[in-house]
Formats: C-alpha cells, structure tokens, sequence
C-alpha cells in the first residue's frame, strides 16, 4: 500500500500491528477516539494558527479539570521548566488532582512540591502511579550509599565520596526539609536479634499514643481550633501559639537553628515533633529533651555535612 506521502508500506508490516498506512495530516480531522482516558477530538485547520496566547489558553483550549493527566515531553527546549509553568498555571486554576506524566522529574521541578503538598498534583512515573491523598504519610527508606554498606565498620563501603553525595542528592533538599522524622538506622546486631525483646509492646505504645492524642484534642477543642487533630496540622500561627518551650529548649532551638541552617519550615515541623514527643512524656511546656529528641529526627540536615 502507497501512503499518503508516497512511501510504500507493506502489507504484512499493517497487518502485523494493525495500523494504517499514513492518509495525510487531516484525514482524522473530527474522529473522535479512546485513549485510556476521556474521549479527544483532534482538530486541524490548515487556516488557522495553532499558537494560543499563553499557557491558560492552552489549559483552557485542552478542556483541563480535576482528575485529569498531564503528559510531558522531556525534549522540550527547557523542558523541566515547561512543566513547572505549566503546573504553576494548573495551580493558580485552582485545578486539583492532576497527574503529571513526565518523562523525567528532577531537581529543576523543585517547585512543584508545595503543589503535592496541597493537593494539586498526585505524580505518575514510567513505573506506576501513586494517587497521594490530601493528608499524606510517606514512609520512605533509602541506603546511605550506592553499595548500602557506607557508616558501620563491619564491612567496606568502595564508594567514593563523590558518587555517596551524587546518590543522596538523587533526594531533593526541598523534599527532604519536609519529611517530619529522618533516622539513620545502623545494622541490627546478632545480640539484638536474638534477644528477648525488652523493648515496649505495641499494646503499650498504643496507650501512650492514644493518651497523647487525647491531650491534644482538649488542647485543640479549649483553643477553638477546627481541622485540627494533631500536632503536624497545626499551622504557623498555632504552632507559636501551643508549642511554647521551657527556657532551657528556648535556647537549645536557638543554637541549633543558627548551627544547622534550618528553614522556617523546618523550624516549625522540628517544634510540632517536639510537641508530640512532650504529649507522649506528658509534660505542659517542651522541654529541652523533648526538643533534643526532636533533633535528632532530623537527620537530613547533617547529611549535607558529612
Ligand atoms: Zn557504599
């Protein structure tokens, strides 16, 4: 078979795949098919220019709402930062749900994040797609060099510094600034695998939990707070309002905000773990364990030391 711009086709080759030969930039002009998602009309007019304004006419011009996909090609020239306007735009929409479709994400979408946050975007990678509810827990683990065996002295971590930091950048600071509780896990030994288990039962933890819960609940009823539950959905303002600290964790925050660099983000989320870790000891004020404890979740900030 001949198509539309003269090259032959063989017949076996469409019947294998069951395409059709080419038949010309608008022999589909109107037909109206499925592609795993909402039905699309292509629409050409060679009359007409295909150059809309902005990227809010292409959004509107495509028909976006809630729910939908977006797909990106990454050879777009400064294609990583097409997707950030595009999703810029999205936001500012007011358009919720979307999955992006992206052929890679990378630092350079560094601004998409607060996007995750709230609820604007669910991210979908060649692997699978991941649906993330407005209220997230991410758990997430990851070795602390391309071998996984850098830090303990029982065995020989070959990799260089170099490709150790190439790998833990592979985690973005914004994205890491925002995870609540960062720990560095060390090997279990023999000796603890094989012993009795002294530790809490989880029976044991479930009380202390639900006994905290139940202070923060008073808490948030006697201040009229609403939509609150716990501790991580305090906002900026409340954060002030209910973490208040003995003078002795006043002055440890203050030395380890300096020290480390923190943002006021991560100010915040290291004083509502504080908080929480308080409810569990049962104590008014945090006080200045309670904030070294929360300190110590923050691993993420000492990664970029060492
Ligand atoms: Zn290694």
């Amino acid at each position: 078979m001949i198509n539309a711009v003269g090259r032959e086709i063989p017949e076996e080759i469409l019947k294998e795949t069951g395409k059709q030969a080419f038949q010309g930039a608008y022999a589909f002009d109107g037909y109206e098919y499925r592609k795993g998602a909402p039905k699309v009309r292509p629409e050409n007019d060679p009359q007409r220019s295909k150059l809309v304004e902005d990227i809010h006419e292409a959004l509107v011009k495509c028909g976006i709402r809630d729910g939908m996909t977006l797909s990106f090609h990454h050879h777009f020239r400064e294609g990583d930062y097409v997707l950030n306007m595009v999703m810029e735009e999205v936001h500012k929409m007011g358009v919720r749900d979307i999955t992006i479709c992206a052929s890679s994400l990378g630092k350079a979408n560094d601004p998409i994040v607060p996007y995750i946050e709230d609820g604007t975007v669910t991210i979908s990678r060649v692997n699978g797609s991941i649906t993330y509810p407005c209220s997230v827990m991410l758990v997430a683990p990851m070795n602390p060099c391309p071998c996984g065996y850098f830090g303990p002295p029982t065995r020989v971590c070959p990799c260089s510094s170099k490709s150790v930091s190439r790998y833990l950048s592979r985690v973005s600071g914004p994205l890491l600034d925002r995870i609540d509780l960062c720990v560095e896990m060390d090997p279990i030994s023999f000796n603890e695998l094989h012993g009795t288990g002294q530790g809490e039962s989880s029976a044991q933890l479930r009380a202390q939990v639900l006994a905290a819960r139940a202070v923060q609940t008073q808490r948030f009823a006697a201040l009229g707070y609403t939509g609150v539950h716990c501790n991580a959905q305090l906002a900026a303002g409340q954060v002030r309002q209910v973490c208040r600290l003995t003078p002795g964790a006043q002055q440890v925050l203050r030395s380890a905000y300096t020290r480390l660099g923190l943002s006021a983000r991560s100010h915040d989320r290291l004083l509502r773990v504080a908080r929480t870790i308080a409810d569990l000891a049962g104590t008014e004020l945090i006080e200045q364990e309670a904030l070294l404890e929360a300190l110590q979740y923050r691993m993420q900030d000492k990664l970029e030391v060492r």
